[in-house]
C-alpha cells in the first residue's frame, strides 16, 4: 500500500508530542499565566482536546495524499447527468479573490459595498433576460431551496388572492427528487403526472389531475431524458386556463442558453443553478446558488433584501411588506454568484447561445457513439444531455447499470447518474457539457463499449482501483460514522478492505 493509499486517518498518525512548529517561550509579562487562574473552574474542560499531534511533513503528505484521492471537473471526465459539471474557469477565482469583494462584510453599509451591489444588481438583471422573467431573488443557496422559494412565493400569491384551497403541486414522474420534496416542506400535496411513451408529459393524465386545487405545475424542459418538450405551450395554456402557475425546473438550462427563454414558453417562475449552468465550482454538497426569477405579479412576495438602484446608487431594499421574508442569511451565496456573473459577462449574449449549442452538440455525438453498445431508449436527438440504459446486459449478463458505474471508475472516469430518471430501468444518464473535446468523448465512449465485453465477475467486484470498494450505501448516507473519538472507529463501522486495525504507520521525526 503507497502512501496515497494509506487509510489511516490524522488521529491514527498521531504520536505523543510531535508539532509541526515550536513557539518561543512567552516574554510578554503574565503571558504565562496558566488559564487555570484566568478563568472560573467551572468553565475548564477537564482535559484538553484530542487533537492529533503530527509532524510537518506527514502531515502534509497526508492531506495532499487525501486530496489526490478526489474526483473533480480538473482531474477527471465527469459525465454527471442533470448535474452539469462543466470546467470552471480558474480565472473566475483570482477574481473572486479580490480583496474588495472577497473581504467585504456583510453587515458593512451600503455606501461602501457599492461595486458588489452594482455586481448582484446586474447579476439579477440578466437572470431575468435569460429567463425572460423580470423579478429575481439571488437569496437561495441551491437549486432546491429555489424551488422551496419559489413555492412559498407561489402559496403568498395565492392566499393574497383568496385563493388558498389550491393545494396541490403536480409533478411529472421524471422530475428530480427535489420537485414533490420541495412540494411538500411548502406545504402542498405533490401528485405525480405519468409520462408517455415518448418520455415527454401524458397530456391525457395531466389533464385528468389539473383542478380547481391546482396550485403548481413544476415541469423541467428540457426534461432530465434530456427531450425538449415540444408539447409545452399546450401545457402552459391548460395550467393558465385552470388559474395555476408553471414552474420551470431550471437545472437544465445549460441545453436552452440565449435559444429559447421559459418566460416566453409560458413559466411564470423559474430557478436557476447557477454553480451548474454558470460555472459555479461544485460537488460534495455545496457550494450552491439557486436564484428564482418570476413573473412581475409574484414580485412583491420575493424574500427581501433585493438590490435596487436608485439614480447611480445601489441599494439593499427590504421594504417589500407582502416579502415571504428571508429563506437564507445575508444576500444569498454571493461568491458562486459572482463566479456566475464573471461567466455571463466574459460570454455575453452570443457566447452564452454557443455554450448551450455546443453542449447539445456533445451531447448527441456522445449518444450516438453510446448506441452502438447500449440501449438509448429514446431514439434523439438530445438536447444537453440523454439517458442510456444496462436493461440487456442485464438481462444477458446480470450486469446492472452500478457494475458499469463502478468500473468506470478503474478507468478514471467519474460515473454517470445512475437509476435515474426512474422512468428509465437500470439507468445511465450522461451530460458530457460544452467544455469536453471529441478526443476525451471518444476515449470515454470506447471504455464504456470495452467495459461491456468485460467478465461480469471482474464488474461486480469493481471499482478494482480505489481503497473503498462497494460500501453500504444506504447506510453511508443514513448512518455516517463523521466523528473519530479517542476509543477508535465505533465496533460497527467496517474497516476498508486490507486495514490493519491498529495504526502502525511509520512516521518521521518533526
Ligand atoms: C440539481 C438539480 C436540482 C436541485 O438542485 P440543487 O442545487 O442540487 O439543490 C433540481 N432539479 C434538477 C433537474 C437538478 O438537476
Amino acid at each position: 500500500m503507497n502512501n496515497t493509499q494509506s487509510t489511516d486517518l490524522v488521529f491514527e498518525l498521531s504520536r505523543p508530542g510531535r508539532r509541526c512548529h515550536r513557539l518561543p517561550a512567552c516574554d510578554v509579562p503574565g503571558g504565562d499565566t496558566p488559564l487555570s487562574q484566568l478563568l472560573p473552574a467551572a468553565h475548564l474542560a477537564d482535559a484538553p482536546p484530542p487533537l492529533p499531534e503530527v509532524g510537518e511533513i506527514d502531515l502534509i503528505r497526508h492531506f495532499n495524499n487525501l486530496s489526490a484521492r478526489n474526483m473533480s471537473i480538473d482531474t477527471n471526465f465527469y459525465p454527471l447527468g442533470s448535474c452539469t459539471m462543466k470546467y470552471n474557469p480558474k480565472r473566475h477565482e483570482r477574481l473572486a479573490a479580490l480583496p474588495g469583494f472577497a473581504a467585504l462584510h456583510p453587515l458593512q453599509h451600503d455606501d461602501t459595498a457599492q461595486g458588489m451591489l452594482e455586481l448582484l444588481y446586474e447579476m439579477q438583471q440578466f437572470l431575468a433576460e435569460v429567463s425572460g422573467l423580470p423579478a429575481v431573488s439571488l437569496q437561495p443557496a441551491a437549486g432546491a431551496q429555489g424551488e422551496l422559494t419559489a413555492l412559498f412565493v407561489a402559496a403568498a400569491y395565492f392566499r393574497d388572492q383568496g385563493q388558498a384551497h389550491r393545494r396541490k403541486v403536480l409533478v411529472p414522474d421524471s422530475a428530480h427528487g427535489t420537485n414533490p420534496a420541495s412540494a411538500a416542506l411548502a406545504g402542498f400535496e405533490a401528485v405525480t403526472v405519468k409520462s408517455n411513451g415518448k418520455g415527454l408529459v401524458d397530456l391525457d393524465d395531466l389533464k385528468a389531475k389539473i383542478g380547481p386545487d391546482t396550485a403548481v405545475f413544476m415541469i423541467t424542459n428540457p426534461n432530465t431524458l434530456g427531450l425538449f418538450e415540444t408539447q409545452i405551450g399546450t401545457i402552459t395554456e391548460m395550467l393558465h386556463a385552470a388559474g395555476a402557475l408553471v414552474y420551470l425546473d431550471g437545472a437544465n438550462m445549460n441545453a436552452i442558453l440565449g435559444i429559447t427563454r421559459p418566460g416566453d414558453f409560458g413559466a411564470d417562475m423559474q430557478h436557476y443553478n447557477v454553480h451548474k449552468t454558470f460555472t459555479g465550482p461544485h460537488g460534495g454538497g455545496g457550494p450552491g446558488s439557486g436564484p428564482i426569477a418570476v413573473r412581475d405579479f409574484l414580485a412583491p412576495y420575493l424574500p427581501a433584501p433585493v438590490v435596487v438602484k436608485d439614480g447611480d446608487r445601489y441599494r439593499l431594499n427590504f421594504d417589500l411588506p407582502k416579502s415571504i421574508g428571508r429563506v437564507r442569511s445575508f444576500f444569498g451565496n454571493v461568491g458562486i454568484l459572482f463566479r456566475g456573473y464573471c461567466y455571463i459577462r466574459t460570454l455575453g449574449p452570443d457566447g452564452l447561445k454557443e455554450v448551450s449549442e455546443q453542449a447539445v452538440l456533445n451531447a448527441n455525438y456522445l449518444r450516438a457513439l453510446v448506441a452502438d453498445g447500449y440501449d438509448v431508449p429514446h431514439p434523439g436527438p438530445c438536447m444537453h444531455e440523454f439517458v442510456a440504459s444496462a436493461r440487456s446486459l442485464l438481462r444477458e449478463r446480470k450486469v446492472r447499470a452500478m457494475d458499469v458505474a463502478k468500473r468506470l471508475l478503474d478507468y478514471g472516469y467519474h460515473a454517470p447518474t445512475v437509476y435515474f430518471p426512474l422512468v428509465v430501468p437500470e439507468a445511465l444518464m450522461m451530460e458530457p457539457t460544452e467544455t469536453e473535446s471529441k478526443e476525451t468523448l471518444d476515449a470515454f465512449a470506447d471504455v464504456l463499449l470495452k467495459i461491456k465485453a468485460e467478465d461480469p465477475e471482474l464488474l461486480k467486484a469493481a471499482p478494482h482501483t480505489h481503497v473503498i470498494s462497494r460500501p453500504d450505501e444506504v447506510k453511508a448516507a443514513k448512518e455516517p460514522v463523521l466523528r473519530w473519538t479517542a476509543a477508535g472507529r465505533p465496533a460497527d463501522e467496517p474497516l476498508p478492505a486490507g486495514r490493519k486495525a491498529t495504526a502502525a504507520s511509520p512516521v518521521g521525526a518533526p
